[in-house]
């Protein structure tokens, strides 16, 4: 290892657990974390759930790590500092502080950041996105104060995907009326099977969301700076005050592209989430390891696993075995627990549907070409935990005993 430290530049879920791994797997150099955001990291799962619906809970509670915890395990965390350049023969970046970092090892963890709406419409007064703590905050304040002094009473969300039906969920605990904007013809159509859509639009539909699929937004109607209105393509007018926009990602490639790494929809990175320069590893949301996944993955789980490849590669330890990818959702009172990864085309796919032990509990076990690819459970931690363990073992139940309620799914344990 060269005499200057590890530098990660991103102080998020992939950053901060990459540091702490590093600590754990014994790296005694010095670590030094980069973000942009001049705040104390936050999470970011909650923004959208009991952040934005809570009204008293302290921001602390929802701290990555406290304070403290740089302190005692020796890490430096310069914050609202963005790195604006590296220089890979030189083994050093520059941040917009005119200051320069030399390092042994770089990792990116520059995760992504949110599409929004035209630059017509995001730059309007009450059209936003959600991403980090700073949007967490502006969406929970128009809603207590208004906007121009006009309170809020309708939300337009555009895009049913998690982030927007999570945010959905949140005003309607508040009793806000909510309309959700999605072009698909279901909700989710690019993460869930057509099974958990449909779960999730009943969930939505009985909390009183209105949600329209097969459409897209066509015009936000504003007059003196105070939207009023959105318009679909459909011709529908949709009464709101505020549109929040949830349409998908963009990773944060642009640092990594500048230094020529190579880009394709994120950095792209070996099993060890190496990029292709020497010393250089991304990780989390902006890279993709084609040799983990055929998609670039968005999770906490994807930003964890990789951090553990990376800290485990640089300390040359042995890594831990690789989980099936995990994702959770919470939407009014049900947890959404998904296991595995569900293919982009629907050829050969199929899906058997099992009620679970609660009220409302379910499971979704799809199958491509007869072999498990993924479990999606609602309010059943039973079934997503023995789902998750069948796809770590390669264990394919037969679709028939899983639809019959007297099936024992623990017997499926037994199997390995
Ligand atoms: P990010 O969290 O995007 O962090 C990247 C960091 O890099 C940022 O802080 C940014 O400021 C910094 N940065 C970027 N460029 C620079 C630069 N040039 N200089 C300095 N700093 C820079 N996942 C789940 O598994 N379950 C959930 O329930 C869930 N809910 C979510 C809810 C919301 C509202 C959001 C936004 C995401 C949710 N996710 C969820 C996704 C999950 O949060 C992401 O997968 C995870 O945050 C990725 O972590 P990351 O560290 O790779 O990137």
């Amino acid at each position: 290892m060269g005499k200057h430290g590890i530098v990660i530049v991103g102080a998020s879920h992939a950053g901060i657990s990459c540091a702490e791994k590093l600590r754990q797997f014994g790296y005694d150099g010095t670590v030094t974390i980069i973000d942009k955001i001049a705040d104390t990291p936050y999470q970011r799962p909650p923004l959208s759930k009991s952040y934005l619906s809570a009204d008293t809970a302290s921001e602390e509670s929802f701290y990555l790590r406290s304070e403290q915890w740089f302190d005692s395990h020796d890490i430096t965390l310069l914050t609202g500092i963005e790195v604006v350049s590296i220089d890979c023969d030189a083994h050093q970046i520059n941040t917009d502080d005119g200051q320069q970092h030399n390092y042994s090892k770089l990792i990116l963890a520059t995760g992504a950041s949110p599409r929004s709406l035209s630059d017509e419409m995001h730059q309007l007064d009450g059209v936003t996105v959600l991403r980090d703590v700073q949007d967490a905050r502006q969406i929970k304040r128009l809603l207590k104060d208004g906007i121009n002094g006009q309170q809020i009473s309708s939300v337009a969300i555009i895009g049913g995907g998690y982030i927007g039906l999570e945010i959905a969920a949140s005003l309607r605990k508040q009793q806000i009326e909510v309309h959700l904007v999605e072009l698909a013809d279901r909700v989710l159509a690019r993460v869930a099977s057509p099974l958990l859509s449909q779960y999730c639009e009943d969930l939505h539909s009985q909390h009183g969301a209105k949600l329209i699929t097969g459409a897209g937004l066509d015009t936000i109607i504003s007059d003196a700076g105070q939207i009023s209105a959105i318009t679909l393509s459909s011709g529908q007018n949709i009464p709101a005050q505020l549109v929040i926009a949830g349409i998908g990602v963009i990773p944060e490639t642009s640092l990594a592209r500048n230094a020529g790494l190579k880009i394709d929809n994120g950095i792209i990175v070996s099993a060890d989430y190496a990029s292709s320069e020497p010393d250089i590893y991304a990780i989390g949301d902006v890279a993709r390891a084609p040799e983990h996944a055929p998609i670039r993955v968005e999770s906490v789980h994807h930003a964890q696993f990789s951090a553990m490849r990376v800290a485990a590669h640089i300390c040359e330890v042995q890594p831990a075995r690789a989980e099936s990818w995990w994702f959770w959702s919470d939407q009014y009172d049900v947890k959404f627990q998904m296991a595995g990864l569900l293919p982009a085309s629907d050829v050969g796919l199929t899906h058997s549907v099992r009620a679970g032990r609660k009220e409302h509990a379910q499971s979704v076990w799809s199958f491509h070409h007869g072999t498990l690819v993924c479990v999606e459970a609602a309010n059943d931690p039973q079934a997503y935990m023995i789902g998750k363990f069948c796809l770590e073992n390669h264990i394919s139940p037969d679709k028939t005993s899983l639809e019959d309620d007297g099936f024992d799914l623990k017997s499926l344990m037994k199997r390995q």
